[in-house]
């Protein structure tokens, strides 16, 4: 029985999609159990109880359900601390808030990733509206190889001197590939090798979950991430986090409140729920959306198009890039991932000027929360390479469905 139509060529293509898929499934599975334990293991160590649910209001002094999440989180990621909280606005405001809480004036902030995701730029170097420039903080970057891989040798070369280290785990809008966590050992041992006592700070938004451990277990001081993304597991409705060492996030703390009141204070009104039950749920998550990603670049590879990463490649982040050759074949994919969404089906996404791009964007999204991307969502600059940046999907048979209908809806404009 079929619920939607698909042609016989792309039903043809799925199935041998899934014969690609099934090695890289069986490990996706296989990481998700771990994953599952690690989560619920936090959940037992820390006993929780449904009182930690409730939240506070006010200043949120003893805010016990906050204590314990920012715990459970820690454990899961193998941080001494953690601050998760639902007050931060978004990844950027997480990672500006770590960046503000670590650096001062006269202090070197040193991007060993090349240039980092576009939100950051401004944050780092904006004029007169209160940056790390603005209060005296210099900067300094390493660019990445041209074949997209950490420039070793600059980093040794650049790092002496520097207070932070700043990684980017995740591609973000470009080709480059995203950095495994054996990759980023590599980058901290260049660094500490000139520098021991310099603080690494990780962007790893897109990355929880992705591998065995987290930039925490290969030396990284810091990491930071967004919760409408994977730690948020699609159920969290806001919020951000910050892990690591506990006097390093103890100063983000002092940063996101008070110096000196940090952790101690911030209602949870009613997000605790959300958070935790979001957590647990997020190992499931991100299996889901990891499947989404690696049948999509599965069919498109048969389909004729080229994608990173390829479907069989190790994975540490949830993000694909299709290269579908041009614009109408972006605009037709995207309708087609917005048509097969479960909330705004019915929508029909335009290209459009955002503000900060030098051409059109076209971005899909029919999601329970607004702008989460660890449900399934599709973004495209039209301008060389022509390529959709793809993420998330909640459950793989409703992310493979969605992947199907934009296929679909590019043949049947003849356009695939
Ligand atoms: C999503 C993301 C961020 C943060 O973006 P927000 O939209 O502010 O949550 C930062 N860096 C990378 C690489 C990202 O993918």
């Amino acid at each position: 029985m079929a619920v939607f139509e698909f042609s016989p060529r792309l039903t043809e293509a799925a199935e041998k999609a899934m014969q690609l898929c099934r090695e890289p499934f069986a490990e996706l599975d296989r990481l998700a159990e771990l994953n599952g334990q690690k989560v619920l293991k936090a959940f037992i160590d820390n006993r929780i109880s449904d009182i930690h649910m409730k939240g506070t209001n006010g200043y949120g002094y003893g805010d016990d359900g906050r204590d314990k999440l920012d715990a459970v989180f820690a454990q899961i990621l193998g941080a001494e601390d953690a601050l998760v909280r639902h007050n931060f606005v978004n990844g950027t405001h997480a990672i500006t808030t770590a960046l503000f809480g670590i650096l001062r004036g006269g202090d070197t902030l040193l991007s060993i990733t090349g240039e980092p995701y576009d939100t950051i730029q401004g944050v780092i170097n904006g004029d007169d509206i209160g940056s790390l420039k603005d209060f005296g903080v210099k900067y300094a970057q390493v660019d990445l190889l041209p074949d997209g891989m950490p420039d070793l040798d600059g980093i040794r070369a650049k790092a002496a001197g520097c207070k932070v280290a700043y990684i980017q785990r995740s591609r973000g809008y470009s080709l480059r590939p995203s950095f495994t966590i054996d990759i980023i050992g590599e980058m901290i041992e260049a660094v500490r090798s000139v520098n021991k006592d310099c603080i690494v700070m990780v962007d790893n938004c897109y990355g929880e979950l992705v591998e065995e451990r987290e930039p925490l277990a290969v030396g990284a001081d810091l990491i930071i991430g967004s919760l409408i993304k994977n730690l948020g597991g699609g159920i969290a409705e806001t919020g951000g986090y910050i892990a690591g060492n506990a006097r390093a996030v103890e100063l983000c703390a002092y940063r996101l409140t008070t110096p000196g009141t940090g952790k101690e204070v911030g209602a949870s009104l009613d997000q605790l729920r959300g958070m935790y039950l979001g957590i647990f749920h997020a190992p499931e998550a991100v299996c889901a959306a990891l499947k989404t990603s690696v049948f999509a670049t599965a069919l498109f590879e048969i389909l004729g198009c080229e994608c990173f990463p390829k479907y069989n490649e190790k994975r540490t982040d949830i993000i694909a890039a299709l290269k579908l050759g041009g614009e109408q074949q972006l605009i037709a994919f995207c309708q087609g991932i917005q048509a097969g969404s479960p909330v705004d089906s019915f929508a029909a996404p335009e290209p459009w000027d955002m503000p900060g791009y030098d051409s059109k964007v076209i971005m899909a999204a029919g999601a329970f929360t607004m702008g989460s991307s660890v449900e399934l969502s599709a973004d495209a600059p039209l301008r060389e390479p022509y390529a959709v940046w793809l993420q998330g999907g909640l459950t793989f048979p409703t992310g493979k469905t969605g992947i199907m209908l934009a296929a679909q809806s590019m043949m049947d404009k003849g356009l695939i």
